[in-house]
């Protein structure tokens, strides 16, 4: 193994807030020598960073759930590496550990960020690396907690999941159909739409970009939505809110087709269905359910094991690609979990 001395740290950094949709004038790219971890803590080797719509919102200096990323810091991102230096009795080297490793090809844990847990092992009988950023990761916990807990689904109902082909969608759907319930995916292109019906096992699915939405919603959900995850926002929203049954639940966990706006945010304008069908609309973050992660993650995995769950992930390399690569979230071109190989295990 090349000594920790000898080798350098590529990075990826927030140059300056985007207007829109962000451009590489966006970012900077550095380089720095890896330094061996002060006493407690771990260096870890990139293998793989989590590209995640959230990421956009973190670059607006605005106020939200968690602090935006500093003007010159290293692009906030989640991850998947290898230990390669530890003074912590907790990590050998060699260790598969998942983490806020940020986009860079190593990334210094201290004692403090240890102790707080910032770093756990990957259980590789649980699911495949990539799996650990998408089922098992935090889009499948997103799915489960904002299905489950949020949503309260129960069999028999018809639940719509709209970015039914993206990370958290996928298994929302399929965790819906395990638990009883007839489900109607919302996706862009016939490919998408295709896959989650026949792989997936969704009871159809409605093409967006195809047609009005609300002739698909009439054709699929003739007697209404009692629950609706809500990936995207936007004029789809106000199209399903139209469709909701009495106590319908509407789970806002992302609202992806406003976060590149230049103007402001798109609300639903037809709210009072709210009131007319005694619904709630609630928000989530994934992060509330931390502590309830390890039951979450050994459901999926026996899911992923018996088969009844599938997961797909679409893996660009380098980080060098990293500006474009991000962008395919807000493009449509990502097919299932959009993930960065920065190094090969
Ligand atoms: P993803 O679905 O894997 O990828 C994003 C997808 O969004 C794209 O592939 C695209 O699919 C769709 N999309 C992009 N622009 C759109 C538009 N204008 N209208 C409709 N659809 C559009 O991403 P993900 O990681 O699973 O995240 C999905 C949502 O969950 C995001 O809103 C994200 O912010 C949110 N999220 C929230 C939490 C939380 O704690 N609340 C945690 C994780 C994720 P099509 O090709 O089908 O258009």
């Amino acid at each position: 193994m090349t000594p920790l001395s000898e080798l350098t740290n590529h990075q990826v950094r927030l140059a300056r807030r985007p207007v829109g949709l962000p451009t590489r004038a966006e970012w900077s790219f550095t380089a720095e020598p890896v330094v061996a971890p002060a006493a407690g803590g771990v260096v870890v080797k990139t293998l793989l960073l989590s590209l995640d719509p959230a990421m956009r919102g973190w670059m607006n200096d605005a106020r939200s759930y968690i602090p935006p990323v500093a003007i010159d810091a290293v692009m906030r991102a989640g991850g998947i590496g290898v230990v390669v230096a530890s003074d912590s009795p907790a990590f050998a080297v060699g260790d598969r550990v998942n983490g806020a490793l940020g986009i860079q090809e190593y990334a210094t844990f201290t004692d403090k960020q240890v102790a707080h847990g910032e770093l756990s092992k990957v259980d590789l009988r649980a699911g495949t690396l990539t799996q650990w950023l998408n089922v098992l990761g935090m889009p499948g916990m997103t799915g489960y907690f904002g299905l489950l807990d949020v949503g309260q689904a129960t069999a028999g109902e018809t639940v719509v999941v709209s970015g039914a082909a993206g990370a958290v969608g996928q298994t929302v759907g399929q965790l819906a159909k395990i638990k009883g319930c007839r489900v109607v995916g919302i996706a862009g292109g016939p490919a998408k739409c295709e896959w989650v019906v026949k792989e997936l096992g969704f009871d159809a699915c409605i093409d967006y970009k195809a047609g009005p939405i609300r002739d698909g919603l009439k054709t699929h959900c003739p007697d209404g939505i009692d629950i609706y995850f809500d990936n995207v926002g936007g004029e789809i929203l106000d199209a399903v809110l139209a469709k909701i049954r009495r106590h319908a639940r509407i789970v806002i966990c992302g609202a992806i087709s406003q976060y590149n706006n230049t103007e402001a945010v798109k609300g639903p304008a037809n709210y009072l269905s709210l009131l007319v069908n005694r619904a709630r609309m609630e928000g989530m973050v994934v992060f509330d359910y931390t502590d309830r992660f390890p039951g979450a993650i050994a459901e999926l995995a026996g899911y992923l094991k018996d088969g009844r769950m599938k997961s797909r992930e679409d893996v660009v390399v380098g980080i060098e690609t990293f500006p474009e690569a991000f962008l395919k979230l807000f493009r449509g071109e990502n097919f299932g979990k959009l993930v960065l190989q920065v190094a090969k295990d």
